[in-house]
């Protein structure tokens, strides 16, 4: 059963897209493939939103997301407008993808191959956990099959749109149970469980909470692989607005939008903070939705959201370098459901942290520790806590390994759901309305306004969802929704 897919009404010839994050560029690209004329506005001297670059003292920082999967859905709106990934980025897979390091000072190197894997497996827990970790891939790569063609890349009006034999496949797999009792399916041994089901906190959610329909996430950068763009993360949107620019689209940075302008139902501009006109026959709004409702547009629609918890990333410039880590590196603390209990539930900081250590060269780290957002668990984190909670977080990676880390520091960058917050986001969380079921495919805020037939949403908050991959999904949907193609 399928109801019929709604679409922009009346003409779309000049669209007006607001913010160059990954969805609003994607959405541009695939716009200007289609013959529209796209002016992309931002209020930032550069493109990449979330995905930023921070420049102190000859240190060079990417501000956001630092694991990249599925490069086949950048290729996607460069395609459209007859681009190679290859002439535009220069991607290297990363292997390991990951190091765990876990509390009894074991450590895991995840590789996407899945021989390999098998192998580090077998090494470190023992071959019967290996035969488990076999059959998950099987498993998570038909769930990603399924999910991909049939609920994350199509545009769903209602619940309705998801019942069909499909449906039953999932509900037949699992996918609606929870996450971790299916991981528990496949492996026995902790420490294969966190690695493979710690990514719901990417969805916003613990793995005894999660849906098992997020063990694609897991499939996605375990499996599927991950990669490092030559240059950084950020590179990834310069290479999209590049490619954009090329085509035709026109770009107007260090221009904020303050509001757009509504006439007869329908939405014909947008005001920029220096008081001029963009006018438009379709305007795609990519800052974050809630925000976007509350602030661009004349009533607040936006329906109450639970969010994903947030995050504390520390930027850090140093004299040293350690040979024994990866690109990415999760330390795991020893509690478990208990620090997704402190962060999600209960609004408090990790007393056990568990991290994401990143090191793209030598002597830069990022350091993201998952925090409370700001409703869950509202902090002062201006009147000192910032620096407070990095000194904590710095003495803890001291304990784990990194040995002075303290003392090497040259330069050191603190950013807080309370910045966040600043930059736009709701309830302080980069991450956005958590992947509750009643958040989630049909049930997430729609990406076309229910009352202005010509405003449509791009980017983490809208459908699928959060994350590079999805946010790029989101801007081929929202285009869709303006061209009428199929999605
Ligand atoms: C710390 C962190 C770590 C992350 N890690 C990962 C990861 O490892 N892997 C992964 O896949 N994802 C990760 N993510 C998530 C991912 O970065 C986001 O889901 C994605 O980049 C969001 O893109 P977007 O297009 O929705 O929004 P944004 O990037 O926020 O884009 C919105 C744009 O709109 C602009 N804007 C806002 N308001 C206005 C206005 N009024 N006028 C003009 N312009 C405006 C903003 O400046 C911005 O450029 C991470 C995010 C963060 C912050």
């Amino acid at each position: 059963m399928m109801s019929a897919m709604r679409y922009v009404s009346g003409p779309t010839d000049r669209v007006v897209v607001v913010g160059a994050g990954l969805g609003g560029l994607a959405c541009a690209l695939h716009l200007a493939a289609a013959g529209r004329q796209v002016t992309v506005v931002e209020r930032e001297p550069i493109p990449g939103g979330r995905a930023g670059r921070l420049v102190d003292s000859g240190f060079e920082f990417d501000t956001g997301p630092t694991v990249l999967t599925m490069p086949s859905l950048i290729e996607e709106p460069l395609a459209a407008v007859g681009e190679r990934l290859s002439d535009w980025l220069d991607l290297q897979p990363l292997d390991p993808a990951y190091r765990a390091y876990y509390p009894d000072g074991s450590t895991m190197d995840v590789r996407t191959d899945t021989v390999r894997m098998a192998a580090e497996i077998s090494r470190v827990c023992g071959p019967r956990e290996a035969d488990g970790y076999l059959r998950f891939v099987d498993f998570a790569r038909k769930l990603w099959l399924l999910e991909r063609d049939h609920f994350i890349g199509r545009n769903l009006d209602t619940p309705l749109d998801l019942v069909n034999l499909n449906l039953l496949k999932l509900l037949g797999m699992g996918g609606f149970r929870r996450l971790h009792t299916k991981i528990k399916q496949f492996f026995r041994d902790p420490r294969t469980q966190r690695i493979f089901s710690f990514q719901a906190m990417y969805a916003g959610l613990a793995p005894h909470d999660a849906l098992a329909i997020y063990a694609v996430i897991a499939y996605l950068d375990s499996v599927a692989g991950v990669f490092h763009p030559k240059g950084g993360m950020h590179a990834v949107p310069r290479a999209l607005a590049g490619a954009a620019e090329k085509h035709g689209v026109e770009f107007r940075y260090d221009t904020t939008v303050t509001r757009v302008e509504i006439s007869g139902g329908r939405a014909i501009g947008v005001i920029t903070a220096d008081g001029s006109r963009i006018p438009a026959d379709v305007v795609v709004l990519n800052p974050d939705l809630p925000i976007a409702y509350r602030d661009l547009l004349p009533s607040a629609g936006s329906r109450s959201l639970r969010y994903s918890p947030s995050c504390v990333v520390l930027h850090v410039g140093s004299r040293l370098a350690y040979g024994k880590i990866a690109h990415h590196n999760i330390h795991f603390g020893a509690s478990w459901r208990r620090t997704f209990d402190e962060v999600i539930r209960d609004g408090l900081l990790m007393s056990d942290p568990s991290l994401l250590v990143t090191n793209p060269n030598p002597k830069t780290y990022y350091v993201l520790a998952p925090a409370p957002n700001l409703e869950t668990g509202p902090m002062n984190w201006r009147g000192g806590l910032g620096a407070r909670y990095a000194d904590s977080l710095i003495r803890t990676l001291e304990r784990r390994g990194y040995i002075g880390f303290g003392d090497g520091i040259e330069v050191l960058r603190v950013v807080t759901p309370a910045d966040w917050a600043d930059q736009g986001m709701a309830a302080g969380t980069p991450f956005a309305a958590a992947h509750t079921f009643r958040q989630t495919g049909p049930f997430r805020p729609a990406n076309l306004h229910p009352a202005y037939p010509n405003v449509v949403f791009t980017g983490s908050g809208t459908q699928p969802g959060v994350g590079v991959p999805m946010v790029l999904i989101s801007g081929k949907l929202a285009a869709a929704r303006i061209t009428g193609g199929v999605s």
